[in-house]
């Protein structure tokens, strides 16, 4: 692989991974095969004993995946890169690659829903238990901890509230207990935040979000060191099969291309819409790390580049004000997803967090007066004026 150490951020965006083919194609080219051909039956026994490198099967070889593996492994700048067929796929392998029967995960109780079902109903299945605990409360996380403990699992920012963990302190009790600190880095991407250089281990992510940037393809990946990505993770992706497509992996390599300036242009939308907000008669709290009344902004502005493109706020008048908020957007989405070119809104105690309990939902922080905005790249004035609903009586 290319060192990519020399080039900035963007040219790496742009460049890294690329391996032309005869034709010399411009644009990266997409490589639909499932298997390969060999010169020679030695040559075919080389691949399948790992003695010479190439392509073998596409489940777990491919050009155009492993094209967009180089270029996300030299934006997270981590040695070895899996991309996987969605990100919950990747949280999955980094589990079953990583952990055994009888090991023990503490993670951030403020994570994706999916990620606390399959941590909670399926790992546990075979024995593998998880804590969960307060994302910003660093005591809490050490208090959890046990002699079977491998694994920390968080995301920061946090959804839908935008909490901030402190990775550098996590990263180093995590190391004091030999155990893994593994970060989601959906939410800010590369582009934004750097877990690897903050000490974390490992990092995933769900491709559909921010990477692919157009609501296009599912997909996901895990950065981290060659000896566990490139080993235990490898495995389970060579036998376990939970492959991103080549076709997928040249949308996100397409969406990475821009990816920078995406996130720049999410985040200028974003903390206009957040300051805006806060001025809003109707508007109770606005949760925004780039605010300085966010309890970790100065976290936030030491930890990452910028605020990303969520915006939660919650409304006076609980679920009634806020669906007719919602209700009243002629432009934004209503939709759950995130991450997107097009602005999302939606309302998550009755969708994301509808079906934990209210008790649950009330600890949680998320009251039924809160609405998540995904900040997409529309023009701002338009995306204000499209929250008529907070002026309405
Ligand atoms: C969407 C999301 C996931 C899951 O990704 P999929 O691609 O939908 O499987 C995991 N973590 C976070 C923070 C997400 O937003």
């Amino acid at each position: 692989m290319t060192d990519w150490d020399e080039f900035g951020f963007n040219t790496r965006a742009v460049r890294a991974g690329q391996v032309r083919s005869d034709e010399g194609e411009h644009s990266e080219a997409i490589f639909p095969t499932s298997s390969y051909v060999f010169e020679n039956a030695a040559q075919a026994a080389a691949r399948f004993a790992n003695k010479e490198p190439g392509n073998i099967y596409s489940r777990f070889t491919n050009p155009t995946v492993r094209n967009f593996e180089q270029r996300l492994a030299a934006l997270e700048g981590g040695e070895r890169c899996m991309a996987t067929a969605s990100g919950m796929a990747a949280i999955f392998s980094t589990c079953l690659g990583l952990l055994k029967a009888g090991d023990h995960i503490v993670a951030s109780r403020s994570l994706f829903g999916s990620t606390v079902t399959l941590l909670n109903n399926i790992l546990a299945k075979f024995a593998i238990k998880t804590t969960f605990v307060d994302l910003t409360d660093i005591d809490s996380w050490r208090v959890a901890l046990q002699p079977s403990t491998k694994l920390l699992f968080l995301e920061t920012p946090s959804n839908p509230l935008m909490e901030v963990a402190d990775i550098s302190a996590l990263a180093e009790l995590a190391h004091a207990r030999n155990c893994l600190l593994v970060v989601d880095n959906c939410f800010c991407t590369p582009a934004l935040q750097k877990p690897l250089s903050l000490g974390a281990d490992i990092v995933v992510h769900s491709a559909t979000k921010y990477l692919d940037g157009q609501g296009r393809c599912i997909g996901g990946a895990i950065v981290g060191p060659e000896k566990q990505v490139g080993g235990d993770i490898f495995a389970i992706l060579r036998s376990g099969g939970p492959t991103m497509s080549p076709f997928n992996a040249w949308v996100f390599l397409k969406g990475l291309e821009t990816l920078s300036l995406r996130m720049q242009k999410h985040c200028d939308n974003a903390e206009t819409l957040a300051h805006w907000l806060e001025k809003q008669e109707a508007v109770e709290r606005v949760y925004y790390p780039g605010l300085p009344s966010h309890p970790q902004h100065e976290l936030a502005k030491k930890q990452q580049g910028r605020f990303g493109g969520l915006v939660s706020f919650e409304v006076k008048g609980g679920q009634e004000a806020a669906w007719r908020v919602i209700d009243s957007t002629r432009i934004m989405s209503i939709t759950a997803n995130l991450g997107d070119a097009k602005t999302t809104i939606t309302h998550p105690a009755t969708t994301t967090h509808g079906r934990i309990t209210p008790e649950q939902r009330r600890a949680a922080g998320i009251n039924d007066g809160l609405i998540r905005i995904s900040v997409g790249l529309e023009d701002i004035e338009d995306l204000q004026a499209d929250l008529r609903g907070l002026r309405l009586e």
